[in-house]
């Protein structure tokens, strides 16, 4: 038999009683199967957007928007309740009294007039705080023993609130101090996703989509064998099903590919919240809560990946491509650092670069939203050279789109970059940039946003044509 288990489910997972069904059978399922499991879970969907929305709401002054939103969770989550476990007073009770808390904390902030950082964590943990004890009491229901466990006992973090990393030595003791003799007692732990507790006590949580860093803790922090990540999409798809739904799940990703995916955009799991999971070599899966029986996507580390071809194309929207051009800047040194030291100053995070060979230009891609910034902070870096004619242009382009396509065969597999411009030259896209990941098993094309769509579809051909 295998030993441990460590099952994290997002926020569709939770979303209804329907939904926590599909937990209580996956958890089932797994009894025979290992010794331990235990189970991360994240907020009911929505429900941690609401808590912030009413938040905020209080912060401009309205703290009618808190109650009703109290109110609206309430209801969610006594539905799921009367249908999962009509008899847990105790949880109905624990409910209630996390949303009184949610009023009296905005109550607070209204009267302040500001949410500290600190303060926006206790309110967002709240969502957490419900989901745990409502799963676990429907375990109960359904004969399996289980506990919730709030996690600020356990994931001790520094006090970066909203923000925070985990002290996983500390966090290690804890979990085997707390979780273990839960294991030993024959019961599934339901732990909290998405928070912890500084070294004062006070809530944290690991930043927003945080409960994926979560379960990788809980893994990592429980010696698990394997984790496996619940979502409502089977594992990893070849491209956005909205997009092609000829798109199907790419049964193994290497951790590096995955990362590249997650920097372009892609809707997958961050990276910085699997990568302690994968250095410690445990097994990751990602899996579909409604449809438990297909395998998902296995997440292995790069030693481990097999070379394949292409094996997903994403689109990135949004983006805006700058230029810098003039005959002057030809063999001044110097010219990229201040442009990109001016663009760093704007907090502006640079998706890709490209720098014509002749030196006559650079350009680079941004977000759309922080284009003009950049613009202007760029004029006013190279005033100037500006002047002296040294630089004839600083500009930005419409919007684009940065299709990006990931395989970490890529390398060792010549002609596949012709093979990709071809499938865009057929389709008619005009290809305004290129570049090559430095990680190597990623291209990315840069294309006008309404292009979007069209290049995804020509290159998506080429995986599942
Ligand atoms: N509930 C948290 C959020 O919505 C964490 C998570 O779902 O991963 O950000
Ligand atoms: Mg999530």
């Amino acid at each position: 038999m295998n030993k441990t288990l460590v099952a994290k489910f997002g926020g569709t997972s939770v979303g209804n009683a329907a939904a926590i069904r599909q937990i209580v059978a996956i958890a089932r399922a797994a009894q025979p199967q290992w010794r331990n499991v235990a189970i991360v879970v994240s907020a009911m969907s929505g429900v941690t957007d609401a808590l912030l929305k009413g938040a905020a709401a209080a912060v401009a002054g309205d703290e009618n928007i808190a109650e009703k939103i109290a109110a609206e969770l309430l209801k969610k989550h006594f539905e799921a309740l009367d249908e999962l476990a009509p008899n847990a007073q105790d949880v109905r009770d624990f409910i209630e009294s996390a949303l009184n808390e949610f009023v009296t904390l905005s109550h607070a902030i209204r009267v302040l007039g500001e949410a500290s950082p600190r303060a926006l964590d206790a309110i967002a943990s709240l969502g957490e705080r419900m989901s745990a004890p409502l799963v676990a009491a429907a375990l109960r229901q359904a004969g399996i023993d289980s506990e919730s466990v709030d996690a600020r006992e356990i994931v001790l973090t520094d006090s970066v609130f909203q923000s925070a990393a985990p002290d996983m030595e500390a966090t290690t003791r804890n979990a085997q101090r707390l979780i273990w003799p839960l294991f030993q007692a024959g019961k599934v732990p339901v732990l909290t996703g998405f928070i912890g507790a500084e070294r004062h006590g006070a809530v944290t949580t690991l930043g927003r989509g945080g409960s994926d860093f979560s379960g990788a803790i809980f893994g990592v922090a429980l010696d698990a064998d394997e984790v496996w990540i619940y979502t409502d999409v089977t594992g990893v798809m070849t491209t956005d099903p909205r997009i092609d739904p000829r798109a199907r799940t790419i049964p193994e990703l290497a951790f590096r590919e995955i990362s590249e995916l997650a920097f372009y955009g892609a809707k997958v799991l961050h990276p910085k919240s699997i990568r302690p999971v994968i250095e410690k070599g445990i097994t990751l899966w990602v899996k579909n809560t409604f449809v438990p029986n297909e395998p998902g996507t296995r997440i292995v580390s790069d030693g481990e990946a097999q070379l394949g071809d292409i094996r997903a194309v994403t689109a990135f929207k949004g983006q805006s491509i700058i230029t810098v051009e003039g005959r002057g800047m030809i063999g001044i040194p110097g010219i990229a650092a201040r442009t990109f030291g001016a663009v760093a100053r704007e907090k502006t995070s640079i998706v890709m670069i490209s720098q014509a060979s002749s030196e006559q230009s650079i350009c680079f891609v941004v977000p759309n939203s922080n284009a003009d910034l950049v613009l202007k902070a760029l004029e006013e870096e190279f005033k100037l050279e500006l002047n002296r004619r040294d630089i004839d242009s600083i500009r930005k382009s419409t919007e684009t789109a940065i299709i990006t396509i990931v395989g970490a065969g890529m390398r060792s597999t010549p002609g596949l970059a012709g093979k990709i411009l071809t499938a865009t030259g057929n389709a008619k896209i005009n290809v305004i940039a290129i570049a090559q990941g430095s990680s190597e098993c990623s291209i990315s094309l840069v294309v006008e946003a309404a292009d979007a769509q069209k290049a995804v579809l020509a290159i998506h051909e080429l995986i599942v044509g």
